[in-house]
């Protein structure tokens, strides 16, 4: 190979290599550029935070409400602006209900090329609309997808906010998703002592995953786990 060939070629390789590290660092659950990411927390105490996503949606946050009030549970709520803004009724419920609500963007869309201004939009809107609720505890931030890249990273750790992602997430198993038993099988047989655990329960699509909310809730206190919010978890912290 001629040297310029060779340069190239090397050239691409070392190109490859920057953009699937940029890949996975836009994907990656437990790390970020700046601030604060957790996906658990290493505690001896059997104790696991249950975490929903987007909504809130009418009927299924009241169905949901109602398990979580029937075990006595309080779970963390991480909702989208827009949604709130669609449906400030049951998002009072769940505030009302003293569950924890976190910040899941405005538009949910991919945050990962926006513009600083566009992040903060996203991010404010949201805040201020938690607020509206009556919701008066910390607010944690979950990135749509799970993706984030430099300026929304940079912005939370400006305003000192902590990101929060997961380490059980049964739903990404197209085997176990459409299954509430394979669900609540799967949840039970990976929980470990410090996880947080993703379900999607406002929509109509997933049906499975809040079927099976009641059984994880019943099977994880059946093993000795207490379940707990975000920020109670976070507070275990060494
Ligand atoms: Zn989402």
């Amino acid at each position: 190979m001629s040297l310029s060939i060779k340069s190239v070629v090397l050239g691409l390789i070392a190109l490859l290599v920057v953009l699937l590290g940029t890949w996975q660092l836009v994907n990656s659950r437990q790390v970020q550029l700046f601030g604060e990411l957790v996906n658990r927390v290493d505690t001896d105490q059997k104790v696991i935070a249950l975490t929903f996503d987007d909504g809130p949606a009418p009927g299924n946050t009241e169905a949901v409400l109602t398990m979580l009030a029937a075990e006595d549970v309080k779970a963390t709520f991480f909702l989208v602006g827009s949604a709130m803004e669609l449906h400030p009724r049951e998002t009072m419920l769940i505030a009302n209900a003293g569950h924890e609500i976190g910040n899941h963007s405005y538009s949910h869309q991919r945050m990962v090329l926006m513009s600083p201004g566009a992040v903060r939009e996203e991010l404010e809107r949201t805040d201020a609309l938690i607020r509206q609720s009556g919701y008066q505890g910390p607010i944690l931030f979950r990135p749509p997808y799970g993706k984030k890249f430099v300026m929304l990273p940079w912005y939370l750790s400006h305003r000192d906010m902590t990101s929060v992602t997961w380490d059980l997430e049964p739903e990404s198993h197209g085997d176990i998703a459409g299954n509430s038993q394979a669900i609540t099988r799967y949840v039970l047989d990976k929980a470990k002592p410090g996880s947080i655990l993703l379900l999607h329960v406002m929509f109509r699509s997933r049906q499975a995953s809040l079927d099976a909310v009641p059984g994880i809730i019943e099977g994880l206190k059946a093993k000795g786990y207490r379940l707990v919010t975000v920020s109670e978890l976070l507070a275990l912290r060494p």
